[in-house]
C-alpha cells in the first residue's frame, strides 16, 4: 500500500472511532489502540506535508451530535498535544523556550529576553468530558460542550443538575470557564451493575458514563447520575487583572468552583518528578485520570506561543502509560448474582498487574465473549483502567485454543437461562429456588450498607444456605445458637457473636432496610430517597406506579421494580416476619421533614431566573407536593417563568392559579 493510501484508511479509521467515541459514546477500539492509530497517521503527515488536509482527523477536535441545539462558542476549545515519556515532555519543552526566547510579535518581544528556564503548571488530566459554562453577572446562562470546538451542544439544563456548578458565583462577575465533567469511579461501578442488572449494555469507562449521562434528552436522568466537575481554565475580562494561569484558577475557587489541585513547577524535571508522583497518586483517587497536563503560567507567553490547528503550543498533557498484561486464559467461571443475571468471570494465570497480582478479570456478559471472540486457552490482554477492576480486553488464539461453550443452563441450579431478544444478559429464572441467588440476596442482606450483621461471612451464608436454614432474609432472625454450634469452623464464642450482631441488627434505619430488600434496580442512594418519600414501610408497601416515577431519582424502571415486589405476597410475608420478629425500622426522615405541600401539584414552565426547573421541582418534592410535567384539573399551580410553552395557556383555559418566580420562591420559603 502507498503511503497515501494508508493514509486515507488511517483517516477513515480514525474518523470512524472517533465518531463513536464522541457523538455516540460507545467506544470500540481501547483509546491506546486509537492512539496509536492517531499517531501513524501524525508522523505520516509530518514526512509528507503535502498530503495535509484541512479535513484530517490531525487537523481537528472532537465530534459533535445533532441531539441537542448546536452553538457556537465565543472562543474556540482546543484539544491537547500528548506526550508519552520524559523524553518526549523535554522536546516539548525545549520547542517552548525556543519560541518564548525569540518572542515575534507580542508584548513579550518588548521585553527581549531569552530564558533558560519558565514556569510551568502541572494538572491531573481527569479522563471526562470538557465543557464550557457561561456566567453573566455572576449567574450561569449557558454550558456547552466541546464539540468540534467551533460548535457545541447546548446541555444547559442537563449541567444544572450537576450539584459542583454553582448557579450563582461569589461575584456579579462575567466569565467562561472550562472544565471537565466526571463520573466517581465508585458512582461508575455501581451505575454499571444496574446497567447489567437491567441488561443493558454496561460503559466501557467512567469517562464514557460521564458523556454518556451529560448528553441525555432528559435532564431527570442526568440529575439521577453522579456526576461531578473540575474547572481547570477560565476566560476573564481583562479588567481582572490575570497574569498567570495559577491565579486564574485560584480566582475560580474563591468564585465558588470546584478546582483540583495544581503544582507551579519551576522547570521541566520539575514536572517529571511530578508526573512520577502522580503515577501512583492516581490510584488512591475516586476519579479516572489519564494523565497530567502541563500549561506554561504567564499568559502573556501563552499568547506569544499560540496554537496549531487542534492544541494549544503552550500545553501538552503526559499519558499515564496504559496498565495492562497478557496472560493466559486457564477457565471460565458462570457466576449467578442475586437477580440471577450470569456473569462470566476469567480465570488467568497469575500477573502481576499494576502492583498487584491478578488472577480473575471481568468478561461482562456472554455478548463480550463473541465480541472478543474468546476461546479457552487463549492469550487474553487484562487491562486495569483507573483502578476498575481487571477487565479482559482482547484475546488471541494459542496453538491449544479451544471453543468456549457458553452455558445454556445455570452452573448452579441448572434451570434452562432465558435470554430475551435484543438484551445482553442470560439469567437464570428460578429467583426462589436457585441457591446462588438466596445466597447474593442474603450476602446483600448482612452487608455494611444494608442490616449491617458482622461476621457474617461468605462461609457462614454458603454453610446456612446449602443446609436448608436460611432460605429467606428473614430466617436469619430465627436462628438459635445450637444453630450455630452445628456449622463448621463456629464454636461458642463465634456463635455469641453472631447472635449479638443479628440482635444489634434489629435496631435499623428505613433507608438501610429498604437498601437490604435487594429489590431490583434499588440501590442505597435510591433507598435513601425512598425513605424521604414514604414515612414507613407499610406506605412504601402500598406506594403507586405514578407516584413512585414521579419521585426524583426513582423514575419509571424504579418504580415498575419497587411495585413488582411488593405485589408478590412472599416478599410481603417475609417482611411481615421481620417485623414479629423484632426488626425495628425507624425514619430519619420522620418528624424533621416539612411536608406541608402534601397533596399540592404545581407544573413549572418557561425558564427561571435564579434557579434551574430540576431544582425548583426537587424542593417543592421535598415539601411534599407532586411536580408533574403536564398541567390537569388535579394541578393546583403552575408556574411561570420565561419564554413559557402552552403549559401556561392551558393553565388558564383551565382556570388553574398562576404563580411567578417570586411567588414560588416565598411558598417553598414558607413566607
Ligand atoms: P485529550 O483527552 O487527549 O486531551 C484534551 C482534553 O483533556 C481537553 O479537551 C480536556 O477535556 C481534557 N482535560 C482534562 N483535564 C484537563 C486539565 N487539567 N487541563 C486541560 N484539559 C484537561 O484529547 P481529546 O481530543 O479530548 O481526545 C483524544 C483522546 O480521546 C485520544 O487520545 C483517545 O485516547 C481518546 N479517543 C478514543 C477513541 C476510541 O475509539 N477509543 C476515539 C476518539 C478519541
Amino acid at each position: 500500500m502507498d503511503i497515501q493510501d494508508r493514509i486515507e484508511k488511517l483517516r477513515k479509521l480514525i474518523d470512524l472511532n472517533s465518531y463513536k467515541y464522541y457523538v455516540e459514546d460507545n467506544p470500540e477500539l481501547e483509546d491506546w489502540e486509537y492512539d496509536k492509530l492517531f499517531r501513524e497517521l501524525k508522523t505520516l503527515e509530518e514526512q509528507h506535508p503535502e498530503y495535509i488536509t484541512p479535513e484530517s482527523p490531525t487537523q481537528r477536535v472532537g465530534g459533535i451530535s445533532e441531539k441537542f441545539n448546536q452553538v457556537a462558542h465565543k472562543i474556540r476549545l482546543y484539544s491537547l498535544d500528548n506526550s508519552n515519556n520524559s523524553d518526549e515532555l523535554k522536546q516539548w519543552y525545549n520547542r517552548v523556550l525556543k519560541d518564548v526566547g525569540t518572542p515575534r510579535n507580542s508584548q513579550l518581544s518588548l521585553l527581549n529576553e531569552t530564558y533558560n528556564d519558565i514556569e510551568l503548571v502541572s494538572e491531573l488530566k481527569i479522563d471526562g468530558l470538557a465543557i464550557s459554562l457561561t456566567y453573566k453577572n455572576g449567574k450561569f446562562v449557558q454550558g456547552l460542550t466541546r464539540g468540534d470546538g467551533v460548535i457545541g451542544e447546548d446541555i444547559t439544563n442537563n449541567l444544572k443538575t450537576i450539584k459542583a456548578i454553582p448557579l450563582k458565583l461569589f461575584e456579579d462577575i462575567d466569565v467562561e470557564v472550562r472544565g471537565e465533567i466526571y463520573m466517581p469511579i465508585t458512582s461508575f461501578e455501581k451505575l454499571n451493575k444496574i446497567q447489567i442488572e437491567n441488561n443493558q449494555k454496561p460503559f466501557a469507562n467512567p469517562r464514557n458514563a460521564a458523556a454518556g449521562s451529560i448528553r441525555q434528552l432528559d435532564p431527570n436522568i442526568t440529575a439521577s447520575r453522579d456526576l461531578s466537575i473540575f474547572i481547570y481554565a477560565a476566560i476573564f475580562d481583562k479588567s481582572a487583572n490575570i497574569l498567570t494561569h495559577s491565579a486564574a484558577l485560584d480566582k475560580c475557587k474563591s468564585l465558588g468552583f470546584k478546582v483540583n489541585n495544581y503544582r507551579i513547577c519551576k522547570n521541566i524535571n520539575e514536572v517529571i518528578a511530578f508526573c512520577d508522583e502522580m503515577s501512583e497518586y492516581r490510584k488512591t483517587l475516586n476519579y479516572a485520570t489519564d494523565g497530567v497536563v502541563i500549561k506554561v503560567n504567564s499568559i502573556a507567553m501563552q499568547n506569544e506561543l499560540g496554537f496549531t490547528a487542534r492544541a494549544p503550543k503552550w500545553a501538552t498533557a503526559f499519558k499515564f502509560p496504559p496498565e495492562e498484561v497478557w496472560s493466559e486464559l486457564l477457565d471460565v467461571e458462570f457466576s449467578v448474582g442475586r437477580t440471577g443475571v450470569i456473569t462470566p468471570v476469567a480465570i488467568i494465570k497469575p500477573v502481576n498487574l499494576s502492583g498487584s497480582v491478578v488472577s480473575r478479570a471481568s468478561m461482562y456478559n456472554f455478548d463480550e465473549i463473541q465480541r472478543l471472540d474468546i476461546s479457552l486457552n487463549d492469550e487474553v490482554l487484562i487491562k486495569k483502567a483507573a483502578e476498575i477492576i481487571p477487565k479482559v480486553v482482547r484475546s488471541r488464539k494459542t496453538d491449544n485454543s479451544k471453543p468456549l461453550k457458553l452455558p445454556d443452563i445455570c452452573p448452579c441450579c441448572a434451570t434452562p437461562l432465558v435470554e430475551v431478544e435484543g438484551e445482553v444478559a442470560r439469567y437464570c429464572p428460578n429467583t426462589k429456588g436457585c441457591k446462588a441467588q438466596i445466597k447474593g440476596r442474603i450476602e446483600y442482606f448482612v452487608s455494611k450498607a444494608a442490616m449491617d450483621i458482622d461476621g457474617f461471612g461468605e462461609s457462614i451464608i454458603e454453610q446456612l444456605v446449602d443446609r436448608k436454614m436460611v432460605y429467606k432474609a428473614s430466617d436469619i432472625y430465627k436462628l438459635t445458637y445450637d444453630d450455630f454450634l452445628m456449622l463448621d469452623l463456629i464454636k461458642d464464642k463465634s456463635a455469641n457473636n453472631l447472635l449479638n450482631a443479628i440482635e444489634n441488627s434489629k435496631n435499623v434505619l428505613f433507608s438501610k432496610f429498604i437498601n437490604a430488600l435487594g429489590i431490583k434496580l434499588v440501590g442505597k442512594e435510591s433507598s435513601d430517597i425512598l425513605a424521604q418519600n414514604y414515612e414507613n414501610i407499610e406506605l412504601l408497601k402500598k406506594a403507586k406506579y405514578e407516584d413512585l416515577a414521579e419521585i426524583m431519582g426513582i423514575g419509571e424502571k424504579m418504580a415498575k421494580s419497587i411495585v413488582d415486589y411488593f405485589s408478590d405476597s412472599d416478599n410481603i410475608a417475609m417482611i411481615d416476619e421481620m417485623i414479629n420478629l423484632g426488626v425495628k425500622i425507624t425514619n430519619k426522615y420522620s418528624g424533621i421533614k416539612d411536608l406541608r405541600l402534601k397533596g399540592q401539584s404545581f407544573v413549572i414552565t418557561g425558564t427561571l431566573d435564579t434557579m434551574s426547573r430540576e431544582i425548583a421541582q426537587e424542593k417543592l418534592k421535598e415539601l411534599g407536593a407532586k411536580t408533574p410535567s403536564s398541567v390537569s384539573k388535579n394541578t393546583t399551580y403552575v408556574v411561570v417563568g420565561a419564554n413559557p410553552g402552552s403549559k401556561a395557556a392551558k393553565a388558564e383555559e383551565l382556570g388553574i392559579t398562576i404563580l411567578n418566580e417570586k411567588e414560588l420562591i416565598d411558598i417553598i420559603n414558607g413566607d
